[in-house]
């Protein structure tokens, strides 16, 4: 992919500009949950499916939300976006929606526990629903999986917690000569990759992380074409409609605005990730998962997919320190020394470590970990943007040194 490219999708954002009243420079935040129609004949025909693009109900659409869609997907290029409340949000609707009617699906079998969860313990439960789960180093194996009544693919683009690549160009022809969608989660590489521009049909967010990067929030976001968000807000049958999970027009306006710095965000994860990583390697330090390593078993690929080297391999690194106790310990002396703070999520602007095995992929039973290779030992490190990358890369590598080769 060209320098250009990304360079289109930073100007994508600037593009998109919302005045408040009165010419403010920022949209404003419109706290209606209904509008009025001007003409009583229209509410009927929203109803109808006979009208649409008007503001009816905030479970709908309002104002402030799609002002943040809009420019979503304009950083997406996708025709239209869709805010919710969660990035589960964004998961369930879309795959409730390509479900509506049962089917199969196929998933990446290395994927977010909670996403993992609800594809395992509630969707295949349904009698109508079956799913296989699929290594997304394999995409003939995705294609050999297809069946008849298969729905649609799903994949993170970088995976939780391994870092594992998905090829999405190469998953996007499997898709497209079947006649059915590629759903990708881009959670840990916004700006980094663009999955449309691959061949990705519909791209799911969680934007409690990067997008928002101020762990301050929780909301999730759809991009897709006009057609499958008009689906899902459809009245009698569209799934965000009619179960609800919407975004708040006030996480709206914080979002619309921090869209702007998220290239910037998203340069100085991976310029501090980069450095921290450099200097892991010159003390010898192994098992380390990062897709800037030419070990990485998708380095190439994901220099071809990545928008431009300036974002180099984004903000996380995975590593194996050989057991849960020593991750955890680890993790303890490097909050203590002020390296990070342990807590689940990324994208904050500040270090945050998690132990996937006991946290965020605890719902995949152990034998499945075994398979797909989460070693009980992984310390998660999403790499924050403030502070000194020496003194902080020294005090890594002290405490790293002190818990794990002593
Ligand atoms: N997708 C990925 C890759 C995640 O890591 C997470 C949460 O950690 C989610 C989706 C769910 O997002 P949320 O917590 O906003 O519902």
């Amino acid at each position: 992919m060209s320098d250009n490219t990304s360079k289109k999708n930073i100007q994508a954002i600037r593009d998109i500009q919302h005045f408040g009243e009165e010419g403010g420079v920022t949209p404003v935040i419109d706290h209606s949950c209904t509008s009025t129609f001007l003409n009583t004949e229209d509410m009927e025909k929203v109803f109808q499916g006979e009208l649409q693009g008007c503001y009816l109900y905030s479970r709908h659409s309002n104002p402030t939300v799609v002002a943040f869609a809009q420019k979503l997907a304009a950083m997406e290029y996708t025709e239209a976006a869709f805010g919710v409340a969660s990035g589960m949000a964004a998961i369930s609707c879309t795959v409730e929606q390509l479900l509506l009617n049962g089917g199969h699906m196929i998933s990446s079998n290395t994927i977010y526990g909670g996403t993992w969860a609800l594809f395992q313990n509630i969707l295949s439960k349904r009698p109508n629903i079956s799913i296989s789960f699929i290594d997304p180093d394999d995409t003939e194996a995705f294609a050999s999986a297809i069946r008849p009544d298969t729905k649609f693919i799903y994949t993170e683009t970088m995976s939780n917690p391994l870092l594992t690549i998905s090829d999405i160009a190469g998953l996007s022809k499997v898709a497209k000569k079947h006649n059915i969608p590629l759903v990708v989660d881009n959670t840990f590489t916004p700006i980094l990759v663009s999955p449309k521009q691959l061949g990705a049909d519909i791209i799911v967010y969680s934007c409690t992380k990067y997008i928002s990067g101020s762990s301050d929030l929780i909301a999730g976001a759809i991009c897709a074409s006009q057609d499958f968000i008009s689906q899902l807000i459809d009245v009698n049958s569209g799934v965000a409609m009619l179960y609800g999970p919407v975004m708040d027009s006030h996480v709206a306006y914080q979002l619309y605005s921090r869209l702007d710095h998220l290239p910037l965000r998203m340069l100085a994860h991976a310029k501090a990730t980069k450095f921290l990583v450099d200097k892991m390697l010159k003390e010898g330090i192994e098992n380390i998962y990062y897709p800037g390593l030419p070990s990485h078993p998708q380095h190439q690929l994901f220099q071809k997919m990545r928008n431009s080297p300036d974002y180099a391999y984004g903000g996380m690194i995975t590593l194996d320190c050989g057991s849960l106790k020593k991750a955890t310990a680890l993790a303890q002396l490097l909050q203590e020394k002020k390296f990070g703070l342990f807590a689940v999520s990324l994208g904050f602007s500040r270090t945050l470590l998690s132990c996937p095995s006991a946290s965020t992929s605890s719902e995949i039973p152990e034998d499945e970990q075994k398979k797909i290779g989460l070693k009980p030992g992984l310390l998660r490190i999403s790499v924050g943007l403030i502070g000194d990358d020496e003194v902080l890369t020294k005090k890594f590598i002290s405490s790293y040194n002190k818990v794990c080769r002593s």
